[in-house]
């Protein structure tokens, strides 16, 4: 752990999971590659099966209890009888196994002498198999951030599992070209839940994975998981933070959400109420006459409606401790995971169009008190008795504060319910695959590879190119430096115009309302190109760029269509003439002061197409003509 833990008590575990750069996949021949068309398919059902030690795990149970089944698209590009389970796996793919070893010992981990895959349970359907092969590499290490130690856990070699394409009550769809695509995951200490500070970390992080150069590129190569819990708290597991910089409001999200459910036990526990005991009653007939319409159709309709009771409960669901956040919320989240709509509960039954008669109507069916809470479940008969005993065991955690649950992050930044956390029941051998020695000879030959540290790698570029320190780490950040360094070496050209042009310009031009996408490496290239060829001016770059975007047109053609052709000599000459004699009063009052005016009108003027050097030099030298006494 880092630093103190501060006032809310808030410790971040970090887990970055990172696709590999390899040509194959972890455990078949299959190139790592996304496919655009995925013409074949077919279904099968997972069932949650005893681990060796006899348990069933939680997590399996509920992903098994929605009783979906899962269709699994694939095309014969990026697929074989592996993915689809028919086939054993082959061998670990070595090349993978280098990469993670690479990286744990860029992290400073001990490598294990000998690997051992393993098979972790997954039920949610995104691996055929209903698990996924995983092999620690190492364990232990650190990354200095900022002057901040962070401990490393583990290092550890996985393959990925499949893309979900989409989810509906019946069944789930998956492309099957991302399982087994090779994945290294690195669990990070837990530091203390400063926002800014995970943020921090979890770039560092990648920074120094892509220092290796066995990382994949791209969005949606790297994935963050968090585990957050408040001090003395349960785990609760974030799953699936896509952008870096959604990191810091996630955390901020679950401080919040923690905080409040905590609060909700307070009061519980102030209140003299140690556990919260439920009751279970179908109350289908009685909602035939709901004033909320919702019961009302799911029970005419031949669904099942079920009041759970929750003693004490009453007011704590609706109740905000902070904005936003509620046990209710809650309870409707847990519902909605086991694919109901959600809940209808007493402290909102008013909204509802619940009113006081039915509601002591429902009292006296059920046996509730007056400071009991109900919630009231609606929906298909057999999705409601499934649902029910999750339902009553989130109700009976509010005592506790925060229950151990793995959540998903939103786009928005927030977390959603997904399944309770697995158990400790769910990894064993994979028989099938042989375990792999770590030899001295292959760690000598690894140390040999280890990297230069990045920081020193952007010093170096900074040096090396005359740039700010600032530019090169955004170079080291885009992935682009090494085709920054090729391009600066093959074209004459500042290499601070190159470095702009990579990493600024298409930022800049995106908040311009320019596709980013349209602006790839080999359109920014033919620019650079262009300009060195001295075809056109660099001011000219981003016009021509703009021009390329809204029109999807070719380099060439867009500095035609712009007549953006690099104006030469003469017509420097006279657009500067011109712009002399429309300001002949300045430059005799003011002479060499009235440059920087003139040189903005010129290059206004000539816009785009003349080298400011070229335009400054020529002004100057009028200028200075101008000022000499006439004879
Ligand atoms: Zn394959």
């Amino acid at each position: 752990m880092v630093g103190d833990s501060g006032q809310s008590g808030l410790l971040v575990g970090l887990e970055i999971h990172q696709q590999l750069a390899c040509s194959t996949k972890l455990f078949c021949n299959c190139p790592p590659i996304k496919s655009e068309a995925l013409p074949y398919h077919f279904e099968r059902r997972l069932r949650p099966a005893q681990s060796e030690t006899g348990g069933v795990d939680p997590a399996a149970v509920f992903e098994f209890s929605k009783g979906k089944s899962n269709k699994y698209f694939w095309s014969p590009e990026s697929s074989c009888l592996v993915e689809a389970d028919e086939e054993p796996p082959h061998p670990l793919s070595l090349e993978g196994l280098d990469s993670a070893l690479l990286v744990a010992k860029t992290l400073g981990s001990k490598v294990i002498d000998e690997v051992h895959v393993m098979r972790k349970i997954v039920i949610d359907g995104s691996n055929t198999g209903g698990f996924q092969r995983t092999a620690v590499v190492g364990l232990g290490g650190s990354i200095d951030v900022g002057g901040e130690k962070v401990g490393v856990q583990s290092v550890t070699l996985e393959e990925d599992a499949a893309r979900i394409l989409g989810e509906d009550s019946t069944s789930r769809q998956f492309a099957l070209d991302r399982l087994g695509v090779p994945l290294v995951e690195v669990a990070l200490d837990p530091v203390r839940g400063d926002p800014e500070l995970v943020g921090k970390v979890a770039l560092y992080l990648g920074r120094v994975l892509r220092s290796t150069g066995k990382v994949a590129r791209g969005l949606g190569t790297i994935r963050q998981d968090l585990n957050v819990s408040l001090s003395g708290g349960k785990v609760v597991e974030v799953k699936g933070v896509q952008k870096l910089n959604l990191l810091p409001r996630v955390v901020e999200y679950e401080r919040a959400r923690q905080s409040a459910l905590v609060s909700v036990a307070s009061r519980l526990n102030e209140g003299g109420v140690k556990a919260v005991s439920c009751g279970i009653t179908d109350v289908t007939d009685a909602a035939r006459d709901s004033g909320s319409r919702v019961l009302r159709e799911r029970a005419l309709e031949g669904g099942k409606v079920v009041a759970v009771t929750a003693r004490g409960l009453k007011g704590l669901l609706g109740w905000e401790p902070a904005p936003g956040f509620r046990l209710g919320k809650e309870v409707a989240e847990v519902a909605r995971a086991n694919s109901l709509g959600g809940v209808i509960h007493s402290d909102e039954f008013e909204h509802q169009g619940i009113r006081q008669q039915e509601e002591a109507l429902l009292r006296t069916l059920t046996g509730a008190g007056a400071d009991d809470a109900i919630v009231l479940l609606a929906g298909l008969s057999e999705q409601v008795d499934a649902c029910v005993p999750r339902i009553v065991e989130r109700l009976k955690g509010a005592v506790a504060g925060v229950p151990a649950e793995t959540r998903a992050a939103t786009d928005a930044g927030e977390t959603r319910y997904m399944r309770p956390r697995p158990g400790s029941q769910r990894m064993y051998p994979e028989t099938d695959i042989p375990n792999i020695g770590v030899t001295r000879r292959m760690l000598a030959d690894l140390g040999k590879m280890v990297p230069q540290n990045w920081e020193a790698r952007v010093s170096k570029l900074a040096e090396t190119y005359d740039l700010s320190e600032d530019m090169a780490l955004k170079l080291y950040d885009s992935e682009l430096d090494s085709e920054f360094e090729a391009l600066a070496g093959e074209l004459k050209l500042e290499p601070s115009v190159v470095a702009s042009t990579l990493v600024d310009l298409p930022a800049r031009l995106a908040r311009e309302g320019v596709p980013e996408p349209a602006l790839g490496l080999d359109i920014l290239s033919e620019v650079l190109r262009t300009v060195a060829r001295g075809k056109i001016a660099k001011e000219a770059i981003p016009d021509v760029l703009k021009a390329v975007g809204a029109g999807n047109r070719d380099v060439e053609m867009a500095i035609r269509s712009l007549g953006l052709e690099r104006a030469d000599e003469s017509r420097i000459r006279a657009v500067i003439e011109s712009v002399m004699l429309r300001n002949a009063g300045l430059a005799r009052e003011k002479g060499d002061a009235a440059f920087a005016q003139l040189m903005g009108e010129a290059m206004k003027e000539l816009r785009g197409r003349a080298d400011g050097a070229a335009v400054a030099r020529i002004l100057k030298a009028k200028l200075s003509q101008a000022g000499r006494p006439s004879k």
